[in-house]
């Protein structure tokens, strides 16, 4: 068997190395909540994040650790979403050139705050481009480093510290639960969860029309989907990661689903309880809690709110009419 990716010690550098830069989230936590549900809710409020997502931990970590050399030639990520937004402030925040490659039809307020932290967007055609190659060719001819999404170990690492801060701020937990995606998020606090706490079960929880983790998880070999249609946009990943994975069979106690009905009324539990704005993703783990479909009674229950950020009027009419 070969070695995971990443261990606590790993988690436990990247918290030291994000310190100056990444804020330290609140854990909050709901009377109603915990009434609706009979066990002891806290969230950890990543929507809170820089950028909005706790994609800056894990996009700060990898930046930090280049070589003079790499920092000089600058970075490159392929994403139209938190990722991009991630790369581009890490980049600015250390003094390095970043270009984001995004699709042609991504939506213009995310180019706009891709641009807005000082990236170069490039953009290109998904239906006749492969993002992949363009990366690859850019990265050569400029000597800029790639930096994955979620199968990477300064990646996952940085995503760890989520949890690790949770469970420092909050006490131990006896479950955390967090969106997946690629399992970037999942496999770092997996990894947290499990060091602090060893008899902490820990899940994650991916879009219903999407769950290639879940299969994944319960056949043992990585399955991969077509891209899910889902309002769960940050979680349309089509298959788990080489590294992540093996992390996701040896700690996580399983994977649950939710559906995007769920994750609208979760938001608006959220935006009415609790003054926030949780982007759609943001809510699986909390709507796989509230929708029972875990046993958590009496429980200490922490819930990872991976992120906040959407376009504000489609955030309105989910709100008031449930699409
Ligand atoms: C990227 C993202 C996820 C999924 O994270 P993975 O590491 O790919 O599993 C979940 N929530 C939000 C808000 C994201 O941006």
């Amino acid at each position: 068997m070969t070695a995971l990716a990443i261990s606590f010690d790993d988690v436990k550098k990247a918290q030291e190395r994000i310190a100056p830069a990444a804020h330290r989230t609140p854990v909050l936590t709901s009377t109603t909540a915990d009434e609706l549900t009979g066990a002891k809710l806290f969230f950890k409020c990543e929507n809170f994040q820089r950028m909005g997502a706790f994609k800056f931990r894990g996009g700060y970590n990898s930046l930090a650790q280049l070589t003079p050399e790499q920092k000089k030639n600058g970075v490159v990520a392929f994403s139209s979403g938190n990722h991009a937004q991630a790369v581009a402030l890490s980049a600015k925040i250390l003094g390095m050139p970043a270009v984001i490659i995004m699709p042609q039809d991504a939506p213009a307020a995310k180019v706009a705050a891709t641009r807005g932290y000082g990236a170069e967007v490039v953009t290109y055609d998904r239906y006749s481009e492969d993002r992949e190659v363009i990366s690859r060719k850019l990265a050569e001819e400029r000597g800029l480093t790639l930096i994955p999404p979620y199968d990477h170990a300064h990646v996952m690492a940085g995503q760890g510290t989520a949890v690790l801060e949770l469970i420092e701020d909050a006490g131990p937990m006896d479950l955390v639960l967090t969106p997946l995606g690629g399992g970037g998020l999942l496999s770092g606090c997996a990894v947290a969860a499990k060091a602090l706490a060893p008899s902490c079960r820990v899940y994650g929880v991916e879009p219903e029309a999407g769950n290639d983790g879940q299969r994944s998880f319960r056949t043992g070999s990585i399955v991969k989907i077509d891209t899910p249609k889902t309002i769960a946009d940050g979680a349309q990943t089509q298959f788990l990661g080489k590294l992540t994975f093996p992390i996701i069979q040896e700690t996580v106690t399983d994977i649950l689903t939710a559906t995007d009905a769920e994750l609208i009324q979760t938001m608006r539990f959220f935006a009415e309880r609790m003054k926030m704005v949780v982007e759609p993703t943001g809510c699986l783990a909390a709507a796989a809690v509230f929708n029972k479909r875990v046993d958590i009674a009496g429980k200490r229950v922490g819930i990872v709110l991976s992120g906040g950020n959407m376009d504000i009027a489609q955030f309105g009419s989910f709100l008031s009419t449930g699409i």
